[in-house]
């Protein structure tokens, strides 16, 4: 049995309440938070006795569930060994090792890797390389374009990217300007799918169309918005932008902070739509969870515009911790755990199972677009409001909690991302709730 290690569940209660900050939380109305005293697979152990299944991966980032062992010795060992070490003149093994691991998995020359913490960052990075890449290649290249409520992460590059997300109406200001083009969001049995893509590239044509030469980087999270509400494109739509991007001579960067690492169904969105974009954006499943890292890798032609003699053509962009060693280690560590067959094929009777059971649903009145792409399955729930104010998230949060259940729908948008590890038992008994809860809103 697990217990607090020094004070009790009520002084820590009472210092988080007194002392700590929570994200995305309004502590004037929010609940007490869950104190977590472990994890094991899927679940999380709670302070008061009770257990959460984990079926959001932690903020999608724990591939392989929690505690796992491997992943947590790979850290030990590489704490005794190099803790940390300032990542400008010195590298280390991890690095080297992890960024030739991932790079190898990615199609065309996707060869460069630029490390830093966490996904706002990675994509901050992208953002400044496509900058400085027209610079240095001397062309003025200023304008962005994202799309519609796509989310990138909250730094402010980032917050403009995303910016049509509605997260960011507060900081609005603060800000620069990047054109919004639809994103044709696409479910379980779409008549209007291809005219959705259709009115997406016209409006991406528009762009070009307008500012000739000036466009730098098209960015855009691929085959699935995640804090949109898990809005699905296809495979087909991802070639055609590819496309579009080419011709016009323009950048094109994937946001697969969320989609990385496997969730989609292959290892990533760009190798499953067979697409090569110029910069990727990497973080949460990296480190399986136990450790925030990211990277942005750039093609190798995007590198070589960054080389010469003078120092204002490198990329003068860095973090105390880039690279951690610790976060490297366990990159490996989690890397070896996907790879292995075992993973794989629970990867993919996830996938089968989360068919079958949101087949069983599409019949229901206040279930609507289904949709699902490799280890994640949404849909959509009517008669409680939509969009993020949607009154019936909360409601679905509480009676799954209730039942032990760790679901955060998205406004209307009630979607499942269990770690790899969650059993078929398991999975299963998440189901079953979702039917029994749908059954009596
Ligand atoms: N990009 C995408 C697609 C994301 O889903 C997120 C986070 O949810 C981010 C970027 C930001 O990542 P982080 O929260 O690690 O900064």
């Amino acid at each position: 049995t697990l217990s607090p290690k020094t004070l009790s569940y009520d002084e820590l209660r009472a210092l988080d309440a007194r002392h700590v900050w929570h994200p995305f939380t309004q502590a004037g109305t929010a609940k007490p938070p869950i104190l977590a005293l472990g994890g094991r697979g899927a679940t999380i152990y709670a302070a008061d006795g009770r257990e959460y299944l984990d079926l959001v991966s932690s903020w999608w980032c724990n591939l392989h569930g929690h505690g796992n062992p491997a992943i947590a010795q790979a850290i030990a060992d590489q704490a005794m060994r190099l803790e940390q070490v300032i990542f400008a003149d010195f590298t280390h093994e991890p690095a080297a090792r992890l960024a030739a691991r991932v790079t190898r998995r990615l199609p065309g020359d996707l060869d460069r890797v630029f490390y830093s913490d966490d996904g706002s960052t990675a994509v901050e990075v992208s953002l400044k390389l496509a900058h400085q890449y027209w610079r240095n290649k001397g062309q003025h290249r200023d304008v962005y374009v994202a799309f519609e409520g796509g989310y990138h992460g909250d730094t402010a590059g980032a917050m403009s990217a995303g910016h049509s997300s509605g997260y960011f109406e507060q900081w609005r200001e603060m800000l620069f300007p990047v054109k919004t083009v639809p994103f044709p969001a696409t479910w379980d049995d779409d008549p209007e799918v291809e005219a959705k893509e259709a009115a997406a590239l016209d409006a991406l044509d528009l762009v070009f169309a307008c500012h000739p030469d000036h466009v730098s980087a098209v960015i855009v999270e691929p085959l699935i918005q995640g804090a949109a509400g898990m809005r699905m494109c296809r495979p087909e739509f991802l070639r055609a932008l590819e496309l579009k991007v080419r011709e016009a001579g323009s950048l094109l960067i994937f946001d697969e902070v969320m989609t990385g690492f496997s969730r989609t169904g292959d290892l990533f969105a760009c190798v499953k739509a067979g697409v090569t974009p110029d910069l990727i954006c990497l973080s949460k499943g990296l480190t399986g969870g136990f450790l925030p890292l990211s990277m942005t890798v750039a093609r190798e032609a995007i590198f070589q515009e960054f080389l010469g003699q003078d120092l204002s053509r490198a990329f003068l962009h860095g973090h105390s911790y880039t690279a951690n060693p610790l976060g490297c280690a366990a990159g490996l560590a989690s890397l070896d755990l996907l790879e292995a067959a075992e993973c794989q094929s629970r990867i993919q009777a996830i996938e089968a199972l989360h068919r079958a059971r949101l087949d069983r649903l599409k019949s229901r009145p206040n279930v609507a677009r289904t949709r699902l792409c490799g280890t994640i399955a949404a849909m959509d729930i009517s008669g409680g409001g939509v969009g993020y104010a949607a009154e019936v998230g909360p409601k679905l949060k509480a009676a799954f909690l209730e039942r032990g259940l760790l679901l955060r729908p998205l406004g209307n948008v009630l979607y499942l991302l269990p770690p790899y590890c969650t059993t078929e038992a398991e999975l299963n008994r998440a189901w079953d709730a979702v039917e029994d809860v749908l059954a009596t809103l």
